[in-house]
Parts: C-alpha cells; structure tokens; sequence
C-alpha cells in the first residue's frame, strides 16, 4: 500500500487518511467486538458524500479490498478488512428532524444515540435496536429488530429513502419512486449495494414508555417461556418486550442480594399508556414468583440505552442465530438446558419479538424476508478477556446446535457471523434470487463485498 499514490485522492478528500505507522492508526482500526483485529490498509473517514464519492473511485481504481464503515458493531467486524480500503462513515454524524414533516434525515455515520437525542425533544422515535451505540447504516441496512418493532415495524418499515453512493461512483437516491428496485434490495440486504451517505426515516410519536425488568429464577425458565410464548403473540402491538437469560449485573440499580445471579426474564418496552400496559403486562409478570419486578414510565432514550454501560466498545463477542416460528415444548427444554450454563456475566440469549406491525409487511414486500417468523433468536458469548473466548464460543455453539433443529431455517443478518454462502442464502431464502438480480445491475463486480454478500446474479 505505501507503494500507492495517495495524490488523487488527497486532492478530492476532506476528511482524514489513516494509515499504518500513523498515530490514530490503532484506535482508528479497531471495531466493536475485540475479538475481530483487522488491519486495513488505508482508513478513508469521510465528512460528506463527495470524500465517499472519491473514495469509491480509489477503492476500485485501485482494486482494493473495501469495507463500510459505519457504527463498527457488526458481530463479525463487516464494518472492516485486512490490507484494504475501510470507508468509515464516522465523522458523518448530521441528524435533521422535519417536525412538520415527521421525517428524520441521518447521516451514515450516526449511531442510534445521535438519533434518539435529536429526535427525542420532537416527541418522535424512529424504530431502531435494544441499545443505543449500534450504527444506524448496518442495523437499517439488514433490517432492523427492536423494542417499537410490535407497535411500527422494523426500522425498514419506517424508511423512505436513501440517498447513496454506488460502486462506479454516481450518487443516487433510492426510494419508493426513485431506483424502486434498490430500494426494495437495501431494505434487508445489507451493505451489498452501495455506501448510504443518508437515509430518510418516518419518525413515531414516541415519547415516554412502560419499560423496565421482571426476572424469574432459572428453575422457573420452563413455566415462564411457555407463558410467554402464548402471551406475547396475544397482547396489543403497544405491549412489547424480550425474553432473555442474563447474569443480573453488580450494579446499584438491582439489590445487592441478586448481584451476579443467573436469571430468566423479559425486559418490557411499551408504547401503550402506562395503564394500560400494566394490565396487558400483568399475566405475565405474574406467573411464578419472579425475583424482580420494576416497570415504570420512562423516556424511550433512557431505555435505549439502559444496556449501554454494560455492554462497552472492546469485549470478546461470538454471535450465533436463527429465526423461529414456533417454541415448541422440546425447543424449551433446550433453552432451559444451555440458559442454565451462561459462561460469563455479560453472556445472554434473547428472543425478540418480529410480531404485530412487523407481520403487516409480506415476505416478498422487502428483501427481509422472514416476516413470518415469529422471533429472531440471539446467542452471544461475550467476555472482556480474550483467554476466554475459547469458552464463550463453545457454549454459544452448543447452545445453537441444540437450538438450530428448532428453527426456521435461517438467521437475521445482522445476527450472523462469517457463516458461509449456505447461511447467507437462508437468511434470504426466496428473496436472493431477486437480490442477485439488483446486485448484477447495482454492482456487477462485486465490489462491496465485505458484507453478508450476495453474488451478483
Ligand atoms: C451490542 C449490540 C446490540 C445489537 N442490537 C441490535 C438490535 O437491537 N437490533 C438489531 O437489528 N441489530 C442489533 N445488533 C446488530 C447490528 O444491527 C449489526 O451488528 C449491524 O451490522 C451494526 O451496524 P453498524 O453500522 O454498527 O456496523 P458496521 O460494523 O459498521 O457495519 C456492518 C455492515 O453494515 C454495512 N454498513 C454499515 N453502514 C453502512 C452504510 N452507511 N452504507 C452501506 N453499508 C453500511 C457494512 O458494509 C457492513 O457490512 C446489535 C449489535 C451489537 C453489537
């Protein structure tokens, strides 16, 4: 690389050119999940659609290896790339809200903190994830699964557009009348496109929320997920929440005598009046004797990012995932088996919801194309020491190969590690074919291809 001529790009680019050897180089490479260490090339972090205009055109002048950057979250480090050209969206954090027009302009490079904050004065939300510091460009991109996906849909269901830049270097809008088909392919498939430098959101009057913890003791895990499998999929679009195994954290906000225990439990997010919610919440909360139970009214970005502090930038993350239909009695049983045995404190499983609003969208309607599925499952391993990843991987695979028979067949992208072409393809079951096409018209060579990526037909 330090035989390439930087010249023609310098004289385009506004933004900062980062390379090994230089001081930033370490902290500029480095993504969330510590257990990914990529050593790019060149890092282009750029301040406006022009510096990504140039640096497509050097990527691919130069044949290089290319990566998009946005939040740097992905699980498996798709936000970057060994020897090639990073495209970091980073410093590209503008958020504008149309109050008239309850529309949410984002830049590329925003992490759904910056949106909530902006938009949260306004008395609107755009539907985004369970936590605060994940980049707006992957979670949109591969769809979207979070706590307004019952009341609003996925994040896709609330986009508009998007203004991009393709791999030939022409910038290009893409909406419901403008590219109608890249529109329908960035809807759920990834960052196989093309670099959004904006996407335009429908904001949801969302203001304050009925959210908050109830946890069970594991030994109740049976009798609760059985509960909660016939309750959640029942209750108003206003009444969300996840099922999840964790390690109750060592923090003043739990009592002291619950400190690191192994739990079962929901974490409740609704839209509906605190009344109301109450009383639709109720049947569950009260199954068992849980060991917890605080639920109040709060504003949506305090629930955004409860997980924030527990969850920081660095730890050993191993993913595995998969949709599912059904939580049969033997699928139970299972997650009863391995919830038990979570390897770390900060390890868990989740199930969220893809009901409600999220069922009102067809499975050919956008290239996310498991709007049946009732839930996307999550498995992580999560540690802060490397001499452990060993055994957070282990315990997540197991868990998933137990799981697996279980499920309908594929996984969320934005879920998935490197897991091969097979997996790829079942995350888009009959939708590929169609994203092949796109992709063939898009982007015929394949340049953005550090993605969960789709050949191009
Ligand atoms: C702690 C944690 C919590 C999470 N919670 C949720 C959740 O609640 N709901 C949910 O749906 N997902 C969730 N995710 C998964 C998340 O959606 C993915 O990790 C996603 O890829 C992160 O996006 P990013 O921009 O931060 O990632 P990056 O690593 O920057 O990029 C990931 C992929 O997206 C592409 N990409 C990113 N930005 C752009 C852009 N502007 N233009 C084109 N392509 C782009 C990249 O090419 C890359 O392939 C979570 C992840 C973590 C680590």
């Amino acid at each position: 690389m330090s035989s390439l001529d930087l010249t023609p790009l310098r004289s385009r680019f506004r933004g900062e050119l980062i390379q090994p050897g230089d001081a930033s180089y370490d902290s500029a490479r480095k993504v969330y999940n510590a257990m990914i260490d990529k050593r790019p090339a060149l890092i282009a972090r750029c301040v406006d659609a022009a510096d990504v205009m140039a640096a497509v055109d050097f990527g691919r002048e130069n044949k290089l290896l290319t990566a998009i950057r946005g939040g740097g979250h992905n699980g498996g480090g798709l936000g970057t790339c060994d020897n090639g050209l990073v495209i970091d969206l980073s410093r590209m954090k503008g958020v504008h809200v149309d109050p008239t027009a309850g529309t949410v302009r984002v830049e590329g490079g925003c992490l759904w903190g910056d949106v909530d904050h902006a938009t949260h004065p306004f008395g609107l939300a755009v539907p985004c994830g369970f936590i605060s510091t994940t980049g707006v460009g992957g979670l949109t991109l591969g769809g979207g699964i979070g706590y307004l996906t019952r009341r609003y849909g996925l994040t896709i269901d609330n986009l508009l557009g998007v203004d991009m830049v393709l791999a030939d270097g022409r910038f290009v809008t893409a909406s419901a009348k403008e590219n109608p088909d890249l529109f329908w392919a960035v809807r759920g498939g990834g960052g196989n496109f093309g670099v959004v430098t904006s996407f335009l959101f429908r904001g949801q009057p969302v203001k304050t929320v009925y959210a908050g913890p109830t946890f069970w003791p594991l030994d109740q895990t049976v009798e609760v997920l059985k509960a909660y499998r016939e309750f959640i999929l029942k209750v108003p679009d206003g009444v969300n929440g996840f099922f999840a195994f964790l390690t109750i954290p060592p923090v003043p906000m739990f009592p002291a005598n619950l400190h690191n225990m192994k739990v079962c439990g929901m974490m409740w997010c609704c839209t509906a009046p605190p009344a109301e919610a109450e009383k639709a919440t109720k049947p569950l909360r009260s199954v068992g004797k849980p060991l917890l139970d605080h639920v109040g009214e709060m504003p949506f970005p305090v629930v955004q990012s409860l997980f924030d502090g527990l969850y920081p930038p660095g730890l050993q993350w191993y993913w595995r995932a998969d949709f599912v239909k059904e939580l049969s009695d033997e699928a139970v049983a299972r997650h009863a088996e391995h919830g038990a045995k979570l390897p770390s404190m900060h390890s868990t499983m989740h199930l969220y919801s893809l009901d409600g609003a999220g069922h009102r969208v067809g499975n050919t309607d956008t290239a996310f194309s498991y709007r049946d599925a009732n839930w996307a499952q999550v498995i992580v391993g999560v540690d802060p020491d490397p001499a452990h990843a060993a055994k957070i991987t282990k315990w997540c695979k197991e868990y998933f190969d137990a799981l697996h028979p279980y499920s309908a067949g594929g996984a969320y992208i934005n879920f998935m590690m490197e897991e091969g072409q097979e997996r790829v393809q079942a995350a888009f079951r009959d939708n590929y074919t169609r994203l092949a096409a796109v992709k063939k018209k898009y982007d015929p060579s394949n340049f953005f291809r550090v993605n969960q990526n789709i050949k191009p037909a």
